[in-house]
């Protein structure tokens, strides 16, 4: 891949040998809007409430996985890959952005995934993938799809020539996560043009982490002292507060080897803001609380969130504006969710184009609270 040196992202403003160093492939995710929420931030009690509009990163399909995915395919494209091979659950926001971009720069996807709890996106992702000419497969258990993933990269690698590119679940490498750290840089523009003052702090749905711990990182990394509101949506298991730390450390650790000037910080456990009360019973299982925010947002803004991330998100915020505690500060609500509409595309998909073990999302009831909106 040619160096593009166009790519002017903030990141590389700030640390030109990032540049010349890092594979970036531009996506659009370049500087999604801050916009204020008056009539939000008057109902739950948050003077100045804001959010940043990474739903509207890219124009095929938004959310935050876009901005790792433009360094994760990056690094795909330099290694002259031809497939590229990623994880999540059926109806993974991830895997279906993999599925899009790796397409629109020329690679096939293939998505190794895992049942989930039935949800109207669900059906949505998985025929969007379909119309993404992505491969999806899914295994019952971890441990099956473990064994069935390296099945697919042996039998891809021998069809090919060459191993899939595989990318982490959520895109969460300490690669994807620079996109984070990029982001910072961005949201510290904003604050210099006077779209926001500098934020006292940032609610974010924390699922593979990326997200979060890029933004803790390169918000320090740009002066900032906005704290990291990272609320938990995943099985604790995959997102506890050491986690954190350790791939706070190494994204840290791959900015510093390649520009020295770009410092290292230190993160301890105390530091990381870690919610774990509206996760509710199970990972993409809707909660009450949830899809109150969801309902809220979408009647003061017409916001669109949904249920297993931005609406737990936005209901931790929520509970602690209730308390009294963001009355005067200004807050940030990082809006990780795809609002693109592309029903048109799915529409055109028949679900038994799928293969046999998804037809059951489209033939089984969607769980109770997630209703018509
Ligand atoms: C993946 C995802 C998240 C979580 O981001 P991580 O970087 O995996 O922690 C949050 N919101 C939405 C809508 C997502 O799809």
């Amino acid at each position: 891949m040619k160096k593009d040196h166009s790519n002017k992202i903030p990141l590389f403003e700030h640390y030109p040998l990032l540049a010349d160093k890092l594979d970036h492939v531009s996506l659009g995710a370049s500087t999604t809007p801050v916009e204020k929420l008056d009539r939000l931030g008057e109902e739950i009690g948050v003077n100045k409430l804001y959010v940043k509009r990474d739903d509207l990163s890219g124009s095929i399909y938004g959310g935050n996985k876009i901005r790792k995915l433009e360094f994760t395919l990056g690094r795909s494209l330099r290694a002259k890959a031809k497939e590229v091979l990623t994880f999540g659950c059926a109806g993974s926001n991830h895997a279906l952005a993999t599925a899009i971009y790796a397409k629109q720069v020329g690679l096939k996807s293939i998505s190794m995934l895992l049942p989930q709890p039935n949800a109207r996106y669900v059906r949505r992702n998985l025929l969007m993938s379909r119309c993404s000419d992505a491969e999806l497969h899914q295994h019952g258990n971890t441990a099956l799809l473990a064994a069935g993933t390296v099945y697919q990269l042996v039998r891809h690698g021998i069809k090919t020539g060459r191993f899939p590119q595989v990318i982490p679940p959520g895109g969460s490498s300490p690669l994807g996560t620079i996109g984070f750290v990029n982001a910072a840089f961005e949201l510290k523009n904003q604050i210099e043009q006077g779209e926001i003052l500098e934020p006292e702090c940032v609610y974010v749905a924390l699922g593979t982490m990326g997200t979060a711990v890029g933004l803790m990182l390169g918000l320090r990394a740009a002066g900032l002292k906005t704290r990291v509101v990272s609320v938990r949506v995943v099985w604790e298991k995959m997102a506890r507060a050491d986690q954190m730390e350790r791939l706070f450390h190494k994204t840290n650790s791959i900015l510093h080897s390649l520009d020295r000037s770009f410092p290292m910080f230190e993160l301890t456990e105390k530091e990381v803001d870690l919610r774990h009360d509206f996760y509710g019973r199970e990972y993409a299982l809707f909660t009450e609380e949830g899809m109150q925010a969801v309902d809220w947002a979408r009647k003061c803004e017409g916001l669109k969130l949904e249920g297993t991330y931005t609406g737990k998100a936005m209901a931790a915020l929520i509970d602690d504006a209730g308390k009294g505690a963001l009355k005067d500060g200004t807050v940030l609500f990082w809006n990780t969710y795809n609002s693109r509409d592309f029903s048109n595309t799915a529409d055109g998909v028949d679900y038994h184009e799928l293969p046999k073990v998804f037809h059951r999302y489209f033939e089984d009831e969607v769980q109770p609270l997630d209703r018509e909106s």
